[in-house]
């Protein structure tokens, strides 16, 4: 007779974590549930539905292949569906690994389920919140480097390995010229992708896995055919290859499928064998146990409020180049909007460098961009996308995550991407009708705000350069016409 009921939500698909960890198929029945909420609630991006509900539906038929009674249930809600088993089955205790987000874990405190620790990081939620409270401010680079000190990773008696804790001054290269760029690996679709496919009207690509077989592939193809060239590149946008040597891992860490423990496993393996150098190494270190836990620590230790905050008033609706790439001449808004509407994904960098920077300068509503990322990227969990719109990309909390907003130029633009040759616009202009509207776009930012970051001793250089200007009246009738062409679609 089963003894308890356990709930994998689609973000926790891992066998040896969460409540599966002490699972047993002779006491326990599994429930996953397909909730119209999840499937229809928001104006979802296709593939990122389909690898979400494929990897789950894989995940359950292993699952029972296992031996485990597995109920897969349909329901209005989730709550609606363990309802629904309880009906079946009776009213078994109801434990699940701590949600990943407020409302969810909320929900389902409030209806009754028991919790387990969620051990999808590394850092518990308690750990982060007792380094948070020896903070002064929250700088990513002291985290990361306890981390590393915590963890023993890259470390020997308290010292960085090769002698620096960071090599981002060697990481920094813009796109490399006649370079050739590896194939991407292709992931073959069965017949459970195709009847999600089919239910969900979409025609998948073949970049994403849904099965932890397929998550293990990429990582074995990150780690022997990208991870050696992953560093020196990591900052740049390439005109001729969308992915670069980026690991293309976030979607299987963010449901799952893969642990981080294992990712890291698997580089520092490589760099014991000599196979990827350390600044590469290193770099990828730091954003698996650096920024992805740092980013969800904070999730948890800023509050459910900190979604809602507006420090900078940005009450612009969301421009109608988000929803389709075509209401654009700025080749490279155009070109990453297109990115995300072909595979849910473009990497870090043209997330904050074009899609971030172009919400931040027009004053685009935080909440209505962070919507739009939740959306449409296929590794956009909650806990992600709270901090890294509201704290890194729109600075609409004040500054409690960056002691700066991330504010771009084209000139900055120009030099880590191909975009500019291609572009209707000059990146060295910043009036006129063919200059750079990021550039434009860019002082009239600084000068809307001057009252806000001025005294930002960090910010000194850039308003240095803003006092220069001698065409100020005329960039502030230019910003106008941009923003203005922005919303009709026609800039
Ligand atoms: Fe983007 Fe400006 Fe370069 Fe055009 S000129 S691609 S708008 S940065």
């Amino acid at each position: 007779m089963p003894a308890r009921i356990l709930y994998v939500p689609f973000d926790h698909l891992n066998r040896h974590r969460g409540v599966l960890r002490t699972a047993d198929p002779a006491t326990d029945v599994v429930v996953l549930v397909e909730s119209e909420r999840m499937v229809s609630g928001r104006p979802w991006h296709p593939e990122r539905l389909f690898f979400l509900v494929s990897s789950a539906r894989h995940f359950a038929a292993d699952l029972r292949a296992e031996g485990f009674d597995v109920r897969y249930v349909r329901a209005a809600t989730t709550i609606d569906g363990l309802e629904t088993v309880r009906a079946e089955i009776g009213t078994l205790p109801v434990v699940c690994a701590e949600p990943s987000s407020f409302q969810q874990s909320r929900l389902l405190a409030e209806w009754g389920a028991d919790y387990v620790p969620n051990d999808f990081f590394l850092t518990s939620r308690p750990l982060f919140a007792q380094w948070a409270a020896t903070q002064k401010t929250f700088v990513m680079e002291n985290f990361y480097r306890a981390q590393r000190v915590r963890l023993g990773i890259l470390v020997t008696n308290g010292k960085p390995e090769a002698g620096q804790w960071n090599f981002d001054a060697d990481n920094r290269l813009p796109p490399p010229k006649n370079y050739t760029w590896p194939p991407y690996l292709e992931h073959a679709r069965d017949d459970i992708d195709r009847e999600v496919a089919a239910e969900l009207g979409h025609e998948p690509t073949t970049t994403w896995a849904t099965t932890r077989a397929g998550a293990l592939a990429q990582l074995d193809r990150f780690i022997s055919v990208h991870l050696a060239g992953f560093g020196p590149y990591e900052d740049a946008i390439a005109a001729d290859n969308w992915a670069l040597h980026h690991s293309l891992l976030s979607p299987y860490l963010n449901n799952g499928l893969l642990h981080a423990t294992e990712v890291i496993t698997a580089a520092l393996d490589a760099y014991a064998r000599g196979a990827a150098p350390i600044q590469s190494v290193e770099a990828f270190v730091r954003q698996i146990i650096g920024w992805r836990e740092y980013i969800n620590g904070m999730y948890w230790f800023l509050g459910e409020d900190y979604r809602n905050a507006n420090e900078l008033a940005a009450d612009r609706p969301l421009l109608p180049v988000f929803t389709d790439s075509r209401k654009t001449r700025m080749n490279c808004v155009g070109s990453v909007v297109a990115g995300v509407e072909a595979r849910a994904w473009v990497h870090h960098i043209p997330r904050l460098m074009v899609l971030s920077n172009l919400a931040l300068l027009t004053g685009t509503n935080p909440q209505a961009f962070l919507d739009w990322m939740r959306e449409q990227f296929i590794d956009a969990a909650e806990w992600v996308m709270v901090p890294n719109i509201i704290g890194m990309a729109t600075h609409a909390d004040g500054g409690q995550l960056m002691t700066k907003p991330y504010a771009a130029g084209g000139a900055y633009i120009k030099r880590m991407t191909e975009f500019c040759k291609g572009c209707a616009y000059n990146p060295a202009k910043r009036v006129g009708p063919d200059a750079c509207p990021f550039t434009t776009l860019y002082w009239d930012f600084l000068d809307r705000h001057r009252d806000t970051f001025a005294r930002n001793h960090r910010m000194a250089q850039q308003f240095a350069g803003l006092n220069r200007l001698v065409d100020l009246p005329e960039l502030r009738v230019r910003a106008r016409e941009v923003r203005d062409g922005l919303e009709a679609g026609t800039i």
